[in-house]
């Protein structure tokens, strides 16, 4: 069954075979560690869980399916699924990457064991002349995320990869935050895509889990290779409910999508708010390169509200719908701080100097009634007093 069936048509479809014992609809969680031989060294298909699993082939093949890639590997968390591409780069290779990558992204390129043998840089890949400056001084991979977290800066995919390629290095796209629903990378030319299933491919805040999805078959190798190599496995049971929660991939995607725009419009035109950061509102500064390389703008929406880092801190613990936590992507809408989350440890000249002014919030919005999400944000900034 490849790419003739929509989103919706693959996601119940491929990937998700029908028993045959007894016919059940949904397949069973292979809940083994390991698989009788017949004869020595001759699994029938696999041999120990960390190596595969048919929870995760099934998984696999609906994840490839979804992003238009011919091979994709599970992993047990999005990270895992980062420090697996990672680990093919031989000591001294270079990545060039973006200012505001996800943190554990950053960390695990600067901190680990990972940056003691790969050399990484950050900038802004949008000017045009350090990315072109970065790569003739040699690269092996490019790794960018698109929209960036949590100022929801787009970068131009084709066009990063054609440098990318011109220049023998490889693009990495972490996807996370549009979900494969809104875009796909590998069409516009990337050669990775990685995602944290974690956040809008789980979607309900209970598994954290990760993948990456490629057209090269020498990638797919290296990846199951590191899986196994690694014990970057995630357990059955988390695959098989990622593969449920992956059928209602897209309706989930256009509610927070409706709901995301929603809010978008109303804070945009309210009091205290200065700026409205969502890649679906007009003002957005890439608006147009969005309606280009994506097919929607996804849920999630930065504000910077015209209040300092105590009332901004007092609103959003206030809120009594719109939990403040990590993490987003959940059917349930969630609110993160950076100055005094994400981007607690960044000196604060230097978070402002990149936009990540005090009053700034993201809202990971969810699937409740948008007017009860309104009714809960405004209820409150009436409260905080300027
Ligand atoms: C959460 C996240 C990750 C890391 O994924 P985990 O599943 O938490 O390991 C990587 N990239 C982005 C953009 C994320 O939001």
């Amino acid at each position: 069954m490849p790419d003739k069936f929509g989103f919706s048509t693959k996601a119940l479809h491929i990937g998700q075979p029908v028993e045959k014992e007894f016919n059940s609809v949904v397949p069973p969680i292979y809940m083994t560690t390991t698989y009788k031989q017949d004869s020595p060294g001759e699994p029938k298909s696999y041999d120990y869980t960390r190596a595969g699993n048919p929870n995760f082939g099934f998984l696999e093949e609906t994840l490839a399916s979804l992003e238009q890639a011919n091979y994709a590997t599970i992993f047990n968390s999005g990270l895992s699924a980062a420090t697996s591409i990672l680990s093919k780069l031989q000591p001294g290779e270079r990545v060039i990457s973006i200012d505001d990558v996800y943190g554990g992204t950053f960390r695990l390129m600067k901190n680990t064991f990972i940056g003691h043998h790969v050399e990484s840089v950050f900038g802004d890949i949008n000017n045009e002349e350090w990315l072109k400056n970065e790569l003739e001084k040699g690269a092996r991979l490019v790794w960018i995320e698109s929209p960036t977290n949590p100022l929801l800066t787009l970068a131009d995919i084709q066009k990063i990869a054609e440098l990318a390629h011109a220049h023998n290095a490889e693009l990495v796209v972490d996807n996370t935050f549009a979900s494969p629903y809104f875009q796909n990378p590998l069409l516009l030319g990337a050669d990775l895509v990685l995602h944290s299933s974690t956040k809008y491919i789980g979607g309900h805040s209970d598994i954290v889990g990760g993948c990456a999805a490629t057209n090269s078959k020498e990638w797919k190798e290296h990846l199951d290779y590191a899986r196994k190599a690694i014990g970057f496995n995630p357990s059955p049971f988390d695959a098989w409910l990622l593969s449920r929660s992956i059928k209602t991939l897209a309706v989930r995607m256009n509610k927070h999508q409706e709901n995301a725009l929603e809010l978008a419009k109303r804070l945009d035109s309210h009091p205290k708010v200065k700026t409205t950061i969502y890649p679906g509102l007009e003002s957005h500064p890439q608006h147009q390169l969005a309606q280009k390389q994506m097919s929607g703008y996804s849920g999630i929406v930065s504000v910077l509200f015209d209040l300092d880092l105590e009332q901004t801190k007092k609103l959003i613990s206030s809120f009594k719908l719109i939990k403040l936590a990590e993490s987003l992507g959940a059917v349930e809408s969630l609110v993160c701080h950076p100055a005094s989350m994400t981007h607690a440890s960044i000196p604060r000249e230097l978070r402002i100097a990149h936009g990540l002014e005090d009053g700034l919030i993201r809202i990971s919005v969810g699937l409740e009634d948008v007017e009860d999400l309104w009714i809960d944000i405004t209820s409150v900034l009436g409260t905080v007093e300027k």
